[in-house]
């Protein structure tokens, strides 16, 4: 099926382009390993490339062209076992030529914060289960839509400043047992009405209210990025709108299931949460 022209390109490519250890030939990883919870990013070189797709940890992601290149990110979730994993990668060509490669990252163990329960947890309701199941299903539609466009520019910022009363990975251990992984950050020690901000650019992908996480605001930064605001007690935009970063999207509110005023921020990397405080600094680097 392949080419050797097309494969000789990826090999030359592969020395100029990847001074770390390139897993495959034309293909970069970086950074080469990534603790839990955090992104990585996968660039493709070579000439005359087409399309790609990425396989990691039973999830397909496709790769977008820019510069002549393909490039993607992926998200490593707070739950993901730590260790070498395989990133299959399938290449195509102009002319429809395939190549299948197998890059390399190692996810590093993350000691995300534990919460010890010293009696039973409560069984959830059956009613509040359905209503996480339902709120769930829903936010999965939105956040498995990827627009190729990359509407993000440079870093990202904090929608609202405040106490971070519940950190990305938090879980709650009773017996040893985990249960349940928190997939953002709970910002909390302001007001309820207290204005929240478009942590970058993006079209507004959702703006409703849900019975579990309460009045929810969805942005779309493109290419697999979508920042998720829950427990709003307004939402200030409208579903299809573009709005730029710091654009006041929402007020803080505790609608849904919510002990108070909070505002509950997510990122997700192609349907897979991250850590969103680590955008802040990171994210000029994919
Ligand atoms: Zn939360």
């Amino acid at each position: 099926m392949k080419t050797s022209v097309f494969a000789a390109f990826f090999l030359i490519l592969t020395a100029l382009l990847c001074s770390s250890s390139a897993a495959a030939a034309g293909i970069c990883i970086s950074p080469e390993s990534v603790y839990q919870g955090r992104t990585f990013s996968v660039t493709i070189t070579g000439e005359n490339l087409s399309s790609a797709q990425a396989g990691f940890l039973g999830k397909e992601i496709p790769f977008y062209s820019a510069e002549g290149r393909l490039h993607t990110i992926i998200g490593v979730s707070a739950s993901a076992p730590s260790g070498q994993h395989p990133v299959k990668i399938t290449v195509a060509d102009m002319s429809g030529n395939t190549e299948d490669h197998t890059a390399y990252i190692y996810v590093r163990p993350y000691k995300f914060q534990a919460e010890k329960l010293l009696f039973p947890p409560q069984k959830k309701g059956k009613l509040t289960a359905e209503k996480i199941y339902g709120d769930q299903q829903t936010l999965e539609e939105v956040l498995r839509t990827w627009t190729g466009e990359r509407f993000w520019q440079s870093s990202f910022i904090l929608p609202l400043k405040g106490k971070v009363t519940s950190p990305f990975g938090a879980y709650r251990l009773y017996n040893e047992k985990r249960l349940g992984d928190h997939r953002g950050v709970d910002i909390g020690g302001n007001p309820a009405g207290t204005p929240i901000k478009a942590t970058n650019s993006g079209v507004v992908a959702f703006a409703n209210p849900l019975p579990a996480y309460g009045s929810t605001v969805v942005i779309d930064h493109g290419q697999g990025v979508h920042s998720i605001y829950m427990h709003l007690s307004k939402t200030l935009v409208k579903a299809g709108q573009f709005i730029d970063k710091g654009t006041v999207l929402g007020r803080v509110g505790s609608t849904g299931i919510s002990t108070g005023p909070h505002l509950h921020w997510g990122i997700s990397i192609h349907d897979t949460r991250v850590d969103p405080i680590s955008w802040i600094n990171s994210a000029k680097r994919y």
